[in-house]
């Protein structure tokens, strides 16, 4: 066992954080106001290879492992804590690779060389107004007509929709494609956005993140080409669960990104800050709440670091149980964004009336890491729920 990253890693790392550092912290609080991610940041991230390291060579990414991706999505969130550029990464990251995984080459030679590239957006498109927990019970349809796909219903609280409708892109979308079949009659494929007769969006304000859109997606008799499905027919259900726990750990990873800078700001704080005419970092009561908020971060990273390593190992060939896999990743996804907020929300404390002023920055990160709470990319409880059953068995759900 090693615990340690490569030196490769660590250089990797380090031309990340340069990267984020000149293009992307110097705009965060911009970005949090104007509601949009600037243009050049999004084109930076492209040019150097961020945007398409999980997607295939032969699709313009880079081909690397979801440790890399991992790296990524922390350090962007480092740079900006409110995580809207992080979010824009992990989607794109994490789903941009089951398209890729699972797509036809028509299908996956239209969309992704683009999206690499910083030019168009990807994002998935799962939720249901009706309850994004239950996707079994799925309602928008697929249905096969003369050569073509039609696409009917109404998705909701989807990331990116305004990005997709202005830049281009589009969403792998879970819909109904057997009225009978439950799970076994869902299918995936791409629906794209802009220029799409039959798809409208809207957007509905977030508490944060509030430099990527969020809204819902009206589809109202889409017709696209066969060959947008991703895989096979009625197989979208188990596509989409391999899906999100590839983009799970990214999201971890974004908490702790974010909650580790504000942890750093913090410490420093602490040193500097002199109350009662010693500094704070002097008081054993907020040592102790440093040295917790030490151990939230490190085990909430160890975990997603593992849930990385494990899809890593299993993409590389090694045979690893799905329910391995299911579990760390759901552990991660728990603790990473519980974590996040508990540090985030101490430091702010630490700071005392100026932590809750905008212009100390720091409530930007609590109402990012928020949405990882509320639900993104799989609520809490659905976590807990998928630990115990591979942990019991299913035969107690
Ligand atoms: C900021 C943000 C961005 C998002 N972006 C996207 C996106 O890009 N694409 C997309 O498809 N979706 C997106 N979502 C939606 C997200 O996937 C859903 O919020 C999530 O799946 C939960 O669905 P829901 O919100 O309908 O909550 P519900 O499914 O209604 O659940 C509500 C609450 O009940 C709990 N609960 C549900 N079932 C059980 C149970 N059996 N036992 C115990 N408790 C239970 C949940 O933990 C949750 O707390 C986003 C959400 C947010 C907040």
């Amino acid at each position: 066992m090693d615990f340690s990253f490569t030196d490769e890693q660590k250089l990797f790392r380090k031309r990340v954080r340069d990267i984020c550092e000149q293009t992307l912290s110097p705009r965060a609080a911009e970005l949090d106001e104007t509601g949009e991610i600037p243009r050049e940041v999004i084109e930076d991230f492209g040019a150097a290879g961020l945007l398409g390291v999980t997607v295939s060579k032969e699709f313009g990414g880079s081909g690397e492992g979801f440790v890399k991706a991992v790296i990524i999505a922390e350090e962007i969130a480092r740079s900006e804590i409110s995580m809207a550029a992080a979010v824009y990464f992990v989607v794109e990251a994490g789903w941009g690779f089951i398209l890729d995984r699972y797509g036809g080459i028509k299908v996956r030679a239209e969309v992704l060389p683009d999206v690499v590239k910083g030019g168009s957006f990807l994002g998935i498109a799962s939720t249901e107004a009706s309850g994004g927990s239950d996707i079994a019970s799925t309602s928008t349809t697929l249905v096969k007509k003369d050569g073509k796909l039609m696409v009917n219903g109404t998705k909701a609280y989807i990331s990116g929709v305004q990005e997709a409708a202005r830049y281009g892109g589009g969403y792998v979308t879970i819909a109904r494609s057997d009225p009978e079949g439950a799970r076994n009659g869902l299918s995936l494929c791409y629906l794209p956005v802009r220029d799409q007769p039959g798809v409208t969006v809207t957007s509905q304000r977030q508490m944060g993140r509030e430099g990527i859109s969020n809204g819902f997606i009206r589809i109202d008799g889409a017709e696209i080409p066969e060959h947008y499905l991703i895989g096979e027919w009625n197989r979208g259900f188990f596509y989409a669960m391999e899906g999100f726990n590839c983009a799970r750990p990214l999201v971890a990873a974004a908490c702790i990104g974010a909650a580790g800078k504000v942890l750093e700001v913090g410490t420093s704080y602490l040193k500097k800050r002199k109350v009662f005419k010693t500094p704070l970092a002097g008081f054993q009561g907020i040592q102790f709440q440093l040295a917790e908020d030490y151990v939230k971060l490190e085990s909430s990273r160890l975990l997603v670091y593992k849930a990385a390593w494990l899809l890593d190992q299993l993409y590389g060939g090694v045979e690893i149980d799905r329910k391995e896999i299911n579990k760390a990743v759901a552990a991660a996804k728990i603790a990473a964004p519980t974590a996040a907020f508990e540090i985030i929300k101490d430091v702010m404390m630490w700071h005392g009336a100026y932590g809750y002023t905008r212009a100390a920055g720091l409530e930007r990160g609590l109402r990012g890491v928020a949405s990882y709470l509320m639900g993104a990319e799989g609520a809490q409880n659905i976590m807990k729920i998928i630990i115990a059953r591979d942990v019991l068995g299913k035969e107690f759900f």
